[in-house]
């Protein structure tokens, strides 16, 4: 490993995380702060600056006076940034993901997964040159061939959630850098740190100052990005009511705009499945990270009382051994939600189940942490018996509750599954090629697992929902992540040969 590369000894956090402009950390123009939380301990550790439209037009400009230059590098010379940025967030994953999971509480090892995860859209994005290959075609007409071109949009923005800091913006920023863009993020202001690391890191691997920058903050940062004239397009991922917003606000600005909301993604388990295998895979599902990934599993559907009596009971008994506590603690499976907000409404989500009649069989909400009396934390709660008319199918809870559906048959399963608002991934459990052909076929979600519980599409592939779970015509990341973050030119060319070329007064057709 070359010396640059070494563990970087200026990633450490700030203690009021700011604005990120022109290749340096920038006082805020306002006063306006939110505070920070450490969940696992309950109580704040820094602040976060909140930006006014004056801050978002500072780094807009920054952005649009570096962005001509990035745009003309070579793809090469921009993958090669790139590339060193791959190396330094492997040599400094460590440090990364120890503050990732100060702010956000998941585990270590999930950080690490987590921003592993982001590393692959690094990986993807460095083949920006073959990427960027257009198509042609020779003689579409006698003398003239025609080539399509995809160049940069300009300066764009991403506006990210709480529950996946690093992953989410490596899902925008290495395409979109990589496509000769200007990037603007806009991080959520709960876990705010680690997008002044990545900012760091990149700036290490040689990108030019004002080619990446950070504005932080809440609706007043978004409002301004949305309504900046010099924003081309605008990729979100977050809720539905806000995804919804942004789509309408940005498309009225003119924008290209990709915004992902939330989910709410079952697990359909038919009675030939591999009921032990199925089992480990929806606990993973349903509870790491809290439950507070937008592929969690958040409901089970069993396939007959039989598999739903067996699944019910191997799951409860998997769920009782889960080690709750903080993130970097010694053989912790679970940590705790984002902040206190998340808890009082998780737990009111299991108050609302019981009044609707589910069947309790797993009740987290009495959960304690030994050293941790004030942390943020759920334990693992499962209800049965659970109807599609309640509260705690239809909406998304965000936190470590799976609530277990019975249906009478496959037909009645698929039925259900596409008539849920929300379309972001599902999955199926059979031993049977027949039954996994028709799902696969027959199901209207956006990411299709088969006998794979989180469907996560890697990165050479796009990420996406269908319903209330996109708003927009672009997934994330790999082909359509290309397409949203350039534009297509094509060009029609003539080199006439000597002989003289003369007017054609007809409508060209290409003889
Ligand atoms: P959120 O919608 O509260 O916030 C997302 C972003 O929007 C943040 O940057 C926040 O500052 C900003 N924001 C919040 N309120 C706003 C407003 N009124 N106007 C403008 N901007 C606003 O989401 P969250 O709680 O940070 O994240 C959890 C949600 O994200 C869940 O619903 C989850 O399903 C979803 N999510 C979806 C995906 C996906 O790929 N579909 C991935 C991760 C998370």
């Amino acid at each position: 490993m070359s010396a640059q590369l070494q563990p970087n000894n200026a990633l450490a956090p700030l203690a009021l995380v700011g604005h990120y402009v022109d290749g340096r950390v920038v006082a805020p123009a306002g006063a306006r702060r939110s505070a920070v939380y450490n969940p696992a301990a309950g109580r704040p550790v820094r602040e976060v600056a909140m930006a006014e439209a004056a801050d978002v037009d500072a780094v807009v400009r920054s952005a649009l006076a570096a962005q001509p230059a990035w745009g003309r590098t070579t793809a090469l010379q921009r993958a090669r940034v790139l590339f060193r940025f791959k190396e330094l967030l492997i040599a400094n994953v460590k440090t990364l993901a120890r503050t990732l999971t100060e702010e956000h509480g998941k585990t270590l090892s999930d950080a690490e997964g987590e921003l592993t995860r982001g590393m692959e859209v690094v990986e993807f994005a460095c083949g920006a040159p073959q990427l960027l290959k257009g198509e042609f075609s020779e003689s579409v007409g006698t003398g003239v061939d025609s080539f399509g071109i995809r160049q940069p949009l300009g300066v764009v923005a991403g506006i990210t959630p709480f529950n996946f800091p690093a992953m989410v913006p490596m899902w925008m920023f290495p395409v979109a850098l990589a496509c000769g863009n200007a990037f603007i993020l806009k991080p959520s202001e709960r876990d705010p740190s680690m997008s002044l690391m990545l900012a760091a890191l990149l700036k290490q691997a040689g990108l030019p100052d004002g080619v990446f920058n950070v504005v932080q903050g809440d609706k007043a940062a978004v409002d301004a990005l949305l309504a900046h004239p010099g924003v081309a397009a605008v990729s979100f991922v977050g809720s539905t009511p806000i995804a919804r917003y942004i789509q309408a606000e940005g498309i009225r600005h003119g924008k290209r705009v990709q915004a992902l909301g939330g989910a709410k993604n079952h697990a359909v388990v038919m009675p030939d499945a591999d009921l032990d295998a199925a089992t480990e895979a929806i606990v993973g599902a349903a509870y790491g990270s809290a439950g507070e990934r937008c592929m969690a599993i958040s409901v089970a559907v069993a396939v007959g009382e039989r598999t739903a009596d067996e699944l019910v009971a191997r799951v409860k008994k998997r769920v009782g051994a889960l080690k709750v506590g903080p993130g970097d603690g010694a053989g912790v499976d679970m940590g705790p939600l984002v902040n206190g907000a998340a808890q009082s409404r998780v737990r009111g989500y299991i108050d609302d189940g019981v009044k609707e009649g589910a069947t309790l069989v797993l009740d987290g909400r009495g959960v304690s942490v030994a050293g941790c009396d004030e942390g943020f934390f759920v334990g693992p709660t499962i209800f049965d018996h659970v109807r599609p008319d309640m509260r705690i199918y239809r909406e998304e809870i965000f936190g470590p509750v799976l609530s277990v559906v019975r249906a009478p048959d496959y037909a009645a399963a698929v039925k259900l599954v596409n008539s849920h608002e929300f379309a972001n991934g599902t999955a199926i459990f059979t031993a049977s090629g027949a039954v996994a052909h028709a799902f696969t076929r027959d199901i209207e979600v956006g990411m299709v697992g088969v006998n794979v519980p989180i469907p996560v599409p890697m990165a050479f592939h796009s990420f996406g929902g269908w319903r209330s779970s996109l708003f927009g015509d672009h997934h994330m990341h790999g082909p359509e992540g290309v397409r949203f973050y350039t534009r297509l030119k094509t060009v029609t060319q003539r080199w006439p040969e000597p002989e003289a070329v003369r007017a054609d007064f007809a409508m060209p057709t290409m003889k």
